[in-house]
């Protein structure tokens, strides 16, 4: 299967803690051509409703906080589009959760299913319209699969779900604790299993031999998250995953993280 990494929303510079210069956070995105499945995106961003009436899809202190580009570049369908992609081939939506930089994308793919905990929808619908959750991402009524915790285990993880109507190449993976029902996915390339782990850690020095957080992406990860104890037993999980299992684990916002997959040759 070949994987594209992509990123559907620049926002608010973070400052290189090595002193190179900032760079905009971003949303790292997976688009998976699948061979039989025609293709699958993990992750949606914000979409073109977003980036075209961001004053009536966004809330404006959340806008204001995280200061995101609005290019109408940046959209999922119009990356796949410029990629020689017909958007509508996009058969799947594979969701971390439901914050509001998560899920822009939706309204652009609306015939697609749409992956995620129950956990999350429930805490979203029970809270929206918040800073987080927008209601408009999913007023035009995706075609839900939803997920409980009820799953196997998987490399020391408990609750992993295989995803309906796919090969057992992605997996659902519980990652509470940034939003109730926040999961990773997973997606195995034919050579190695690839965890977009969405919010469930901001910084790739948290994965770290000798752990480091951003004191930047720290104002937005603890601020957001709903459970301390269990974001860090997330964390704990990925750092077991990455360092004893050779799982290639990565995040939602870490711009170098995404430069490094993407192989541009940015480092840091
Ligand atoms: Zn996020």
């Amino acid at each position: 299967m070949r994987i594209h990494h992509l990123n559907l929303a620049s926002m608010r510079p973070v400052d290189a803690l090595d002193g190179g210069p900032a760079v905009p956070a971003v949303c790292h995105a997976l688009l998976v051509e699948t061979p039989a499945d025609g293709l699958v995106l993990v992750e949606s961003g914000l979409g073109t409703g977003d980036v075209a009436r961001p004053g009536e899809l966004l809330d404006r202190e959340w806008i204001d906080l995280t200061a995101p580009a609005l290019s109408p570049a940046e959209p999922a369908v119009r990356q796949l589009a410029a990629l020689g992609h017909d958007p509508a081939d996009v058969r799947h939506v594979v969701l971390t959760h439901l914050d509001v930089d998560h899920s822009g994308g939706l309204p652009d793919f609306p015939h697609a299913r749409v992956h995620v905990m129950a956990a999350e929808l429930e805490a979203a619908l029970a809270e929206a319209p918040s800073r987080r959750y927008r209601p408009g991402h999913w007023a035009h009524g995706p075609d839900w699969v939803l997920y409980d915790g009820d799953g196997t285990r998987w490399l020391g993880v408990d609750g992993v779900r295989p995803l309906a109507g796919l090969p057992e190449d992605f997996l659902l993976v519980p990652l509470p604790g940034h939003t109730p029902g926040h999961a990773g996915v997973a997606v195995h390339d034919g050579r190695r299993w690839l965890l977009h782990a969405g919010d469930a850690y901001f910084y790739h020095g948290e994965l770290a031999a000798e752990p480091r957080s951003h004191p930047m992406f720290d104002v937005v990860q603890l601020g957001s998250q709903v459970d301390a104890g269990r974001r860090l037993d997330s964390r704990e999980r990925l750092r077991a995953l990455a360092g004893e299992h050779g799982v290639t684990v990565l995040s939602a916002h870490d711009p170098w993280e995404l430069a490094r997959h993407a192989g541009d040759g940015r480092t840091a």
